[in-house]
């Protein structure tokens, strides 16, 4: 649009220039370049305007506790909607960090800048492993613990973190032994999806869905590490959060479209938050379930494939599942 207006301008003053005033050529010729570095002005701050492709930490929506933002399948809400998270049920008995007016700035979003972090690095002893056998299904097997360093769990006493978060677990082994399809279809129905994991990791620990048994906001809420993860009840390791060195861990991105960054369990990938322009997507731009479909990288191959991402804002990865978990 600018850029068509700008373009008029630059005609409109060479036909005026040229039959009336033919003395002032090269006066002309300096409106001309004066009118490609306009050009050039504003086709950089367009640019800049339709693709953001650094995200605003600062300052993120609060999802979770609305009745729009989580929706409970067991509780009356029969179907996925938009920009929500589509739980199959609430635990009656949830637990959870719920005091975030530290880094509640004044407007209502909160800042991510401002949140504590579980502190440490501990090194685990990983396993994991990704094949496709012959039968057309992909294999996921490990031990849950993930190729980078986590925080200290339980969160200890006297840090930062633990004024707002006494996360008292462990982490420890959990067995993973997936058989997911390799090319996932979309079911004839979304489904809910349930406590525990959604999906795993390139880096070999479970993603989980972005709500707390509290149906709060677990990102906004809970003490997570560096990586964007931390560990519950069941003490597995896993992530709400797609942390800049989780990102970074995975694949550093450099321009177009995010890297795989992991399998969700109907099959389909997930990728990191940049859409194919390089773009920033939130949760706006993708489906009920926090997918879309549009070629990707997949096994090597440009496939024309849903998938899923994930956007730094709420649900934060899958809303439902497109496929069959
Ligand atoms: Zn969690
Ligand atoms: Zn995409």
């Amino acid at each position: 649009m600018l850029l068509s207006i700008t373009l008029n301008h630059l005609h409109q003053h060479r036909s005026y220039y040229y039959s009336h005033l033919n003395k002032f050529k090269s006066m002309n010729n300096l409106f001309s370049i004066f009118g490609v570095m306009l050009l050039l002005i504003s086709c950089s701050k367009e640019d800049k305007y339709t693709i953001k492709e650094t995200p605003d930490l600062t300052h993120l929506p609060f999802g979770g506790n609305s009745p729009t933002n989580i929706l409970i399948r067991n509780q009356g809400n029969p179907q996925p909607n938009f920009l929500s998270l589509w739980l199959c049920g609430l635990p009656s008995n949830g637990t959870g960090a719920e005091d975030a007016s530290a880094w509640t700035n004044p407007d209502g979003t909160w800042d991510y800048s401002k949140k504590p972090q579980v502190e440490g690095n501990v090194s685990w002893n990983h396993q994991f492993n990704i094949s496709l056998d012959s039968k057309g299904n992909r294999i996921i097997t490990g031990n849950n613990l993930p190729n980078h360093p986590t925080g200290i769990f339980p969160i200890q006493r006297g840090t930062y973190a633990w004024n707002y978060d006494k996360n008292p677990n462990i982490i420890s082994e959990q067995s993973i032994n997936l058989t997911l399809p390799a090319m996932p279809q979309p079911a004839s129905q979304p489904s809910c999806v349930g406590f525990g994991p959604a999906g795993f990791s390139l880096t070999g620990a479970a993603i989980y869905h972005g709500a707390s048994t509290l149906g709060t906001d677990a990102a906004a809420h809970e003490m997570l590490d560096r990586f964007g993860g931390h560990t519950d009840g069941t003490e597995r390791y896993h992530y709400h959060f797609p942390a800049q060195d989780l990102q970074n861990h995975i694949h550093v991105h450099e321009s177009g479209h995010s890297a795989l960054m992991g399998y969700m369990l109907d099959g389909f990938g997930i990728y990191g938050p940049h859409g194919e322009k390089g773009e920033i997507l939130s949760s706006a731009d993708l489906d009920e379930c926090h997918g879309h479909k549009h070629p990707v990288l997949w096994d090597g191959q440009m496939v024309d494939l849903y998938h899923y991402h994930w956007t730094y804002d709420f649900p934060y990865n899958i809303g439902c599942y497109k496929g069959t978990p």
